[in-house]
């Protein structure tokens, strides 16, 4: 940020507009409407200029610029034809330290006027610096349309109950709590018909029935593979409640960059082979906030349930009596099948996808080969970056086709994906070749020989399968 946003007030206070065209106009309305005391200074005004003028509305400094026009103003605003006046105007205000808007010209201003919503007495600001005002404008049309009209109405409903809402609710974190709801609540739709009284009511009713003491919870939210678009709507909204937050490392910082600036953000990494201790640590940790009073959002990589220790973080929520809720986000499977172009069902390749994790030997140990081994299924492998020797060994000493496809997805849907392909014959080859790390999924079966004809985002995919015959030879091969 360049620019140190602020609101003015103006109220009867002089302002300066050099020049009395359709721009000064423009200009002058706008400050009126601020209830400034507005004085134009130009040879010429435009009719609704003159109009004022003659009401005494603005005060008309009829002529050429003088530099006496900059006596008792606050700010300037530079609105004429004229670039070589428009820069004398800048200079001088400048050494009086009186701040100048030169329309057009973000170099001379020292301050911009930002395109407004205006939702009295809620106003919405939006300035691209001086770079890109048209930016700005179409912004400010898309806001227009999503900001409810209602929402000054309602700010002053609010203004009007201030002090009673804070001298009942003196906890400030109930206190938002309390507005939440109350957004939540009817009274929009009742100030929309214009049912102040009934809104009224309701705010109160509201007030009376906030809690004296906060209660904490838990949310575990599953943040989805990386890119924020991915997060569920529900997912934004305990983000945007969330008092503390506990995520791991696989959470973007795109999506992290979604919840309340407020919001206190503690990374629970766990370290490799340090399982246990880490995890009883997140327990502790969501236990001592939600204990506490606070929202906690358990923020996981992908879905919470899918390899995610959300089942025992919500036995052991239970059995501490702490009420949660579960937001399910798109597993790593999902995202990197779609962002890979990989369908992981498919009406001629395969019939069924099965979810398998193989972080260590131990785990590995227990899958049953015979069944992953299987024709016409895709497998779907998380944290199997490290042990793609002994998939790759298990499966064809299963029965496994060497030829079958694989797609390891690197960092799926995020800005730097890489996909790498081939068949299970030269998997741990290819792997080392284009040095895959984590986080990786690995995609075994049929389908993934798709990669090479339906990928689509980010850069093409690498390796055996890179470039590829058309589908149905590539599959019958
Ligand atoms: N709960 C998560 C999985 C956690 S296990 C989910 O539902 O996605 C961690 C493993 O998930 C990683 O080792 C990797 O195999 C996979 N993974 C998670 N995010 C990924 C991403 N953006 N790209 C590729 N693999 C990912």
């Amino acid at each position: 940020m360049k620019l140190y946003p602020l609101f003015a007030d103006l109220s009867g206070r002089q302002v300066l507009v050099v020049g009395g065209g359709v721009v000064g106009e423009r200009k002058a309305a706008s400050l009126l409407e601020a209830g400034a005391r507005v004085a134009v200074g130009a040879p010429d005004l435009t009719p609704a200029l003159l109009g004022w003028a003659g009401e005494g509305r603005v005060q008309w400094l009829r002529g050429t610029f003088d530099e006496a026009w900059l006596d008792g103003a606050w700010l300037v605003m530079a609105a004429t034809a004229d670039a070589a006046l428009h820069q004398r105007i800048a200079a001088l205000a400048q050494a009086r330290r009186l701040f100048v808007n030169v329309v057009d010209d973000a170099e001379q201003s020292s301050f911009h006027v930002p395109a407004v919503i205006d939702r009295d007495p809620v106003t919405i600001a939006i300035s691209s610096g001086g770079h890109a005002p048209m930016l700005a404008r179409l912004l400010r049309e898309r806001l227009e349309v999503l900001i409810d009209p209602v929402v000054g109405s309602l700010a002053t409903l609010l203004a009007r109950m201030r002090q009673r809402i804070r001298a009942q609710v003196p906890d400030l974190a109930l206190r938002r709590r309390f507005y939440e709801r109350l957004l939540n609540g009817p009274v929009q739709s009742l100030l929309r018909r214009g049912q102040w009284a009934l809104a009224e009511a309701s705010t109160e009713r509201l007030l009376d029935a906030t809690e004296a003491k906060a209660t904490g919870s838990v949310v575990l939210v599953g943040a989805g593979p990386g890119d924020p678009g991915l997060l569920t709507l529900r997912g934004l909204r305990a983000l945007n409640e969330a008092d503390v937050i506990l995520h791991d490392r696989l959470v973007s910082v795109e999506v992290l960059a979604l919840a309340r600036r407020d919001a206190e953000r503690i990374e629970v990494a766990k370290q490799a082979g340090n399982h246990h201790t880490t995890q009883a640590q997140i327990h502790a940790l969501m236990l001592q906030h939600a204990a506490a009073g606070r929202r906690v959002v358990r923020l996981k990589g992908g879905d919470p349930f899918v390899f995610g220790r959300g089942g025992e973080e919500l036995e052991f929520l239970r059995s501490h009596g702490i009420p949660f809720e579960v937001v399910p986000g798109i597993t790593a499977a999902l995202a990197c099948a779609a962002y890979a172009g990989v369908p992981l069902t498919h009406r001629e390749h395969a019939q069924s996808v099965r979810l398998v994790t193989a972080h260590c030997r131990n785990s590995i140990d227990t899958l049953d080969w015979q069944a992953l081994a299987q024709e016409r299924q895709t497998l779907a492998v998380y944290m199997g970056t490290g042990e793609l020797p002994v998939i790759q060994q298990q499966l064809l000493a299963h029965g496994r086709a060497a030829g079958t496809p694989f797609a390891l997805v690197e960092n799926g849907s995020r800005p730097e994906q890489r996909v790498v392909t081939g068949t299970l014959a030269d998997m741990v080859e290819q792997a080392t070749l284009h040095d895959v790390r984590s986080p990786a999924l690995l995609i075994i079966g049929e389908v993934a020989s798709l990669a090479s004809t339906l990928s689509w985002f980010g850069s093409r995919p690498v390796g055996m399968l890179a470039v590829a015959p058309p589908v149905s030879k590539a599959v019958a091969a």
